[in-house]
């Protein structure tokens, strides 16, 4: 039996120049943590589920990356954060949208997938849950960064909507999805979305089938990159379809969803994949993604480029 974890911290214009502030190692070091972390509950037999939320929380909380503390900035220099967790066992999935104030939002969608009989909550809507669900409340200070105030001062000076990773900070939205021992796949995806975004902007990630999807007929899927593409497309989704309905091998439906029908868009982005067998691809058409791959009995392997 095999288990395989994979995550993302983000895809985009990424280039050695604007990552050398920080260093390759501090994203590295981010992505092999939640590798670890994740990487700890397969070894023991743990679910691909409860897999993906460690990781993607694990990720969350560093604040290099653009999902929980350290998320980009709204127009209106707020923080609103965007999620969504699913079960390829039964296809259940849970999400939040717009979410305030709370530190881990991927622990809310889990808690939707779990404990409500819906799939998406938003704005006021999902905080209310997390309330009654117990999850504390923060200030926004918890999630302010001073680049992230710089950057949104750049945005809104020349009025643009962008990925953070075409921004000149570099870092990302955040996924996982893993393939346990017993053979469940699970797909997480957590994300601040794009910096300036407008009037409740809403991203693929918190979307089941845009950004995330599990299915153990398939494949699990985690995607970054501009959502509003990989909403069009349902990116996450599509990869399945190809495999479930198509016929196709994971590597070339990972690969259509990208270099073809995100690029035919005139888009950017990857995407991270596994399937039952234990197949993997992180396909990107960006600069960089932020990923890292743990496969049973292999060392753990993290890249940018
Ligand atoms: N896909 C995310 C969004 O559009 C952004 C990202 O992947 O960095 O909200």
């Amino acid at each position: 039996m095999k288990y395989v974890l994979l995550v993302h911290g983000g895809a985009g214009a990424i280039n050695r120049k604007m990552i050398s502030s920080k260093g390759e190692e501090v994203y590295l070091n981010g992505l092999q943590s939640a590798l670890r972390k994740g990487g700890k509950i397969l070894e023991k037999g743990g679910s691909a589920l409860d897999t993906v939320e460690k990781a993607v929380i694990d990720l969350e909380n560093n604040p290099i990356f653009n999902a929980g503390k350290g998320s980009v900035l709204t127009h209106d220099g707020e923080v609103e954060l965007d999620a969504s967790i699913m079960n390829g066992k039964d296809r259940q999935a849970g999400a939040v949208c717009g979410l305030r104030n709370i530190t881990n939002p991927i622990s809310v969608a889990r808690c939707v997938l779990q404990e409500s009989e819906h799939v998406l909550l938003s704005a006021k809507g999902a905080l209310r849950f997390a309330n009654a669900m117990g999850f504390e409340q923060v200030t926004d200070g918890y999630f302010f960064t001073e680049e992230r105030k710089t950057q949104l001062e750049k945005a809104l000076k020349t009025d643009r909507v962008f990925l953070d990773h075409d921004s000149d900070e570099k870092y990302g939205t955040v996924g996982a999805v893993a393939l346990d021992l017993e053979g469940n796949l699970a797909a997480a995806t957590s994300t601040g979305g794009l910096t300036n975004k407008k009037w409740g902007r809403v991203g693929d990630s918190p979307l089941i089938g845009a950004g995330t999807w599990a299915d153990n007929r398939s494949c699990a899927v985690s995607c970054t990159g501009y959502g509003e593409a990989f909403i069009r497309c349902l990116s996450a989704y599509e990869v399945g379809a190809r495999i479930l309905l198509g016929g196709s091998s994971l590597e070339k439906a990972g690969d259509a969803a990208i270099h073809q029908s995100i690029e035919e868009l005139g888009a950017t982005g990857g995407l991270i994949a596994v399937d039952r067998l234990g197949n993997y691809h992180l396909p990107f058409n960006s600069g960089g993604m932020f990923r890292g791959v743990l496969v049973k009995g292999r060392e753990p392997e993290v890249h940018i480029f």
